[in-house]
């Protein structure tokens, strides 16, 4: 199983990223390492929440 997140699907529509991994731990861990480095946004519950209600599973 692949999880996937992609910025667009937060809103962020002009960030084209696609972050994959095999597990949402691991996801949300390069999850809060783009949005901090491309971002500037730290990752709090409340977003991993919405980033995780947001990614795509293959
Ligand atoms: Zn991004």
């Amino acid at each position: 199983m692949t999880f996937e997140f992609r910025c667009e699907h937060v809103g962020v529509t002009d960030c084209k990223s696609a972050t994959t991994a095999e597990t949402t731990d691991d996801l949300i861990a390069k999850v809060a390492e783009h949005a901090l480095a491309e971002h500037g946004v730290e990752l709090n519950d409340t977003l991993i929440n919405y980033a995780l209600s947001t990614v795509i599973e293959k």
